[in-house]
């Protein structure tokens, strides 16, 4: 169902895959069950024209577990074999995921000289552009076979990150072991709050990201961070959840708990998209053709234009606004609470105060809150 997959707000969107995710830590064995669910978020996302892209890691968890490689930190030789082996499980592994959907996986691995140098940049850009453009979803991953220690990423949320802005893509998403940013390091810690909205990352956003990560992915929290400042100042914004959940798109859809971070690149837009992809409808109002062309002027919703409330919403609630047809034409956060929105829909804004006994805003959704169409 698109309600629940309201990512499809976003055109263009880039999902990193932790290692962490996709392979068992001891043994080396794929999570197919949970891949599974992914793939099919991620079909559905693409069903709904969007543009997806994956950033996979587990090319070094896999091959290292063929290779019988000992736990614990592998020297750059052993993990550039690692890779050369495991890199072929992953690539096959997407491409039946995807295709099981019908969706034809794209292999890219990429190294840090292919997003720096600006030759070597236009180049991936363009692959990475066709490959869109061709309806194919391409899997990225650095390329750790040839990449050394001075001249590699080593964490894919730096990468992800570099990829989403190379792609101007306008959502990263992090799947992770961890759901967000908490303001204090949450292990142990029964008092550590999850940050759920960074409109700016401030050095105390900063200093609130630990070092910690798992044996198996390369990132912890300050990379994340790292990456939320590439993809915010290159106007993609970036969302942290957990991957540990079955359908992980799905579940951000449905409000689960995660971190958004919003870019400052336009800060009106940041905010529409927040309104439009991140939250969770509760209601919905259907609105006149008159209304519709309104709104498609970019004016605001009046309590005139609507016809049918329904939902259980409080003021600031965002809803879903369809036209005649029932079709959709926008969201916005709405003036009222539901009751109230029932008792003025239809009238004029005048009437506001003898009808409710109090004079609200005289919009029932203000132009800045709404957006109309797709973001
Ligand atoms: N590129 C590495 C791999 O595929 C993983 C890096 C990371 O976990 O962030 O194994």
């Amino acid at each position: 169902m698109s309600r629940a997959l309201s990512l499809t707000d976003f055109r263009r969107m880039v999902i990193k895959v932790g290692s962490s995710l996709l392979v068992d830590s001891d043994g080396g064995r794929l999570h197919d069950a949970w891949l599974s669910s992914l793939a099919e978020d991620i079909a559905k996302l693409h069903r709904d024209k969007r543009d997806v892209l994956v950033v996979s890691s587990g090319a070094i968890a896999l091959g290292r577990a063929v290779l019988k490689l000992p736990a614990g930190p592998l020297k750059l030789e052993d993990s550039q074999a690692a890779a050369a082996v495991g890199q072929i499980a992953l690539a096959r592994t997407w491409s039946e995921v995807l295709g099981r959907h019908g969706i034809t996986a794209g292999q890219v691995l990429v190294t840090l000289q292919d997003t720096e140098e600006r030759r070597r940049y236009l180049n991936a850009r363009s692959t990475i552009g066709k490959l869109l453009e061709l309806r194919s979803v391409p899997v990225i991953n650095e390329n750790d076979t040839v990449a050394t220690n001075e001249i590699r990423y080593g964490d894919n949320d730096r990468l992800a990150a570099r990829v989403a802005t190379m792609a101007s893509a306008d959502l990263l998403v992090l799947l992770s072991d961890v759901d967000g940013l908490y303001d204090a390091p949450p292990a142990g810690n029964a008092k550590a709050k999850l940050v759920p909205l960074v409109e700016r990352i401030t050095p105390a956003i900063e200093a609130m990201a630990g070092a910690a990560g798992s044996e198996l992915s390369r990132g912890g929290m300050q990379t994340k961070i790292e990456a939320g400042k590439i993809a915010t100042h290159g106007g993609t914004h970036m969302v942290i959840a957990s991957g540990r959940v079955a359908h992980p798109l799905a579940a951000i859809a449905g409000g689960a708990r995660c971190t958004w971070f919003l870019t400052p690149a336009n800060p009106i837009t940041a905010r529409k998209k927040w309104i439009a992809g991140s939250l969770e409808p509760r209601g919905v109002l259907t609105i006149d053709a008159g209304a519709v062309a309104a709104l498609r002027n970019g004016r605001s919703l009046l309590p005139a234009g609507v016809i049918h409330v329904e939902g259980i919403f409080a003021r600031g609630d965002a809803v879903v606004i369809r036209g005649p047809d029932g079709a959709e034409v926008g969201r916005g956060l709405v003036a009222y609470d539901a009751e109230d929105a029932a008792k003025i829909k239809g009238r004029s804004s005048a009437d506001i105060l003898s009808i409710l006994g109090f004079g609200g805003r005289a919009e029932m959704v203000h132009r800045d809150d709404l957006v109309v169409g797709r973001a």
